[in-house]
């Protein structure tokens, strides 16, 4: 009975407030406002920071460009007021609605709703005057060694044109990352170009410190903390685009290593049609990418690619009509129109935090990181069972191998079942430079490889992706066309060019479904996903091959060898 009252003395207070803010309202000849069920918009909120809009009894709860509706509880309080000023000095032209004072703490609830921006990257702008006549000079890694060494031996002031030199010859060979590599008594400078270390040419100390110092500055980084690992980023402009780089840098042995990423859109900016996908495969993407629902789970180690496919995905359905947001550890590379969120821990800001965070915002597709904890797996998965399409990725060597994977963080294998749409793997082959590319008369053990790769493929298949008309038999008479790397001044004397996807994946149906809620091993779900035709990401290397696209040698390198069962348990 007490509480009983209670509630009815709170509720007549209620409403003597809002009657309270009409009044007023009136007064000033304002229009009232009750915001209990009037939607406010976070971002909208946050165009006042929180702490002002609580010392100025105000909130902004309205935007159409810069006209801003502002909710007051006294429009002539000194500290709102104040508060409007300013909004006045940023542009904004403003209405005013008075609210109680209980409207007022509904959207100030919003702020907990406010994803934080994604804090991307300083725009530090290094000259490039020099990066463009660098450009014109060096041909190859052959040519920037000399370049460098040139430099090296002239005075210590030349950093900044070495710093730039050491980009250039970066971005001339599409490198995805720099390594500075400290040894005892010099530093091995390294290029990664489609994935494989080569070296350069060694720095001697003294240049290697100026460097250094000069990377850290311009990084962001405490330049007098040596023993603990730092992470930093800067950017270069070039003509009309900007390429980011974020640096990492590790105490080692003799001293701090370097490694920088270079984020070149040219190397992540695919589209759907570019990554490799083999028309079967594109079909069937192309169909569950415009799903309403459900998991498509990407898998593979670092570097494989499996990142930039997701983000081709969602670039292919990207329309203004569909909400998408992402959580990212980190960005890797800006979309356009796309809302991106990165996780940041020393903020406070988890995976878990910001899966949250952005379900509010009720996208209808999310791209999430890897998942590594139980609570965000059930968080991640209900999702995608109520009306979102999600994409993440996981660390795993095949496509089977993502079932016990879940299993073991904890999800539930029924629920598992129902979320899952589709499970890939996927890494990345080096494409053959099409400007030197030789070819080969196929030796018999080229030649049994290849059978014994398209012997699995369904017949149809193979039809429709090689484009001729008995494919087997081509193979049996050795009539096919294979070709080896040679090297030239487009390729930087590499051979290869670029990078393609090859792929495996499986589409949940009822048989595989029921399989999946059983807790299967590994190798159950890929026999039983075999079965239902699925190629491996060796056979579909051997495909790629047969296109004259990339090499057995290369295929073998990254996928491995033919019998992959063997190598699964
Ligand atoms: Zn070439």
């Amino acid at each position: 009975m007490i509480l009983d009252l209670e509630e009815k003395l709170k509720s007549i207070r209620r409403k003597e407030e809002e009657e309270e803010a009409r009044k007023k309202a009136q007064e000033f000849g304002l229009p009232y406002l009750n915001l209990s069920t009037y939607f406010i918009d976070p971002s909208v909120v946050s165009i006042v920071p929180e702490e002002e809009a609580k010392k100025g009894n105000l909130a902004v709860i309205k935007k159409e460009g810069k006209r801003i509706y502002v909710a007051v509880k006294d429009p002539l309080d000194k500290n709102t007021r104040e508060i409007l000023d300013k909004l006045k000095e940023q542009g904004y032209y403003y209405n005013l609605v008075v609210v109680s004072p209980k409207s007022l703490r509904k959207a100030w609830s919003k702020y907990q709703e406010i994803i934080p921006e994604a804090s991307f990257i300083r725009q530090i702008q290094i000259d490039t005057s020099s990066i463009f006549q660098f450009q014109a000079e060096i041909k190859n890694l052959n040519g920037l060694k000399e370049k460098i060494n040139e430099l090296q031996s002239q005075p210590i002031s030349y950093t900044s044109k070495m710093l730039e030199l050491i980009l250039t010859g970066g971005l001339q060979t599409l490198a995805s990352d720099i390594h500075f590599e400290r040894e005892k008594n010099r530093t091995l400078l390294r290029y990664r170009i489609d994935g494989i270390l080569y070296d350069v040419t060694y720095l001697s100390l003294e240049n290697y410190k100026m460097l250094l110092s000069r990377i850290k500055l311009i990084s962001g980084l405490l330049i007098n903390i040596t023993d603990v690992p730092q992470d930093g980023s800067f950017s270069i402009k070039l003509k009309d685009k900007f390429i980011d780089i974020r640096t990492s840098c590790i105490p080692g042995l003799y001293g701090e290593n370097i490694v920088l990423r270079i984020l070149n859109p040219d190397l992540i900016d695919l589209s759907f049609s570019e990554l490799g996908l083999e028309k079967d495969m594109l079909k069937t993407m192309e169909k569950e990418i415009r799903k309403p629902n459900g998991m498509i789970v990407n898998t593979g180690p670092t570097g494989c690619g499996k990142t930039t496919t997701l983000y081709a995905f969602i670039k292919e359905i990207n329309k203004p009509n569909i909400k998408i947001i992402t959580l990212e550890d980190p960005i890797e590379y800006r979309l356009e129109g796309i809302v991106q969120t990165e996780v940041n821990r020393e903020k406070g800001y988890t995976f878990l935090k910001g899966l949250r965070s952005i379900l509010r915002h009720d996208p209808d597709v999310m791209l999430i990181g890897e998942i590594r904890d139980k609570t965000s797996a059930e968080v991640a998965l209900h999702s995608a069972l109520t009306g979102h399409l999600l994409f993440t990725t996981l660390h795993t060597n095949d496509a089977a191998g993502a079932i016990p994977r879940y299993i073991e963080l904890g999800i539930k294998p029924n629920i598992l079942a129902s979320a899952l749409n589709v499970v890939m793997a996927q890494r990345l082959v080096r494409k053959l430079c099409p400007y030197c590319k030789e070819q080969i008369t196929p030796s018999s053990s080229q030649l049994e490889k290849i059978e014994n790769a398209i012997k699995n493929i369904d017949k149809q298949k193979l039809k429709l992706i090689l484009k001729t008309s008995n494919p087997v038999s081509a193979v049996k008479n050795g009539k096919i066309k294979l070709y080896k790397a040679k090297g030239c001044k487009k390729c930087s004397k590499i051979g290869y060019k670029g990078r393609i996807g090859i792929f495996e994946m499986f589409v949940k149906d009822e048989e595989i479904e029921k399989l999946i809620s059983q807790s299967p091993s590994h190798i159950q779900i890929f026999e039983l996903t075999r079965k239902k035709g699925m190629r491996t990401m060796y056979e579909d290397g051997i495909l790629k091959v047969l296109q004259g696209i990339t090499t057995i040698e290369e295929v073998e390198r990254v996928a491995g060898s033919q019998y992959p069962l063997t190598r699964r348990q």
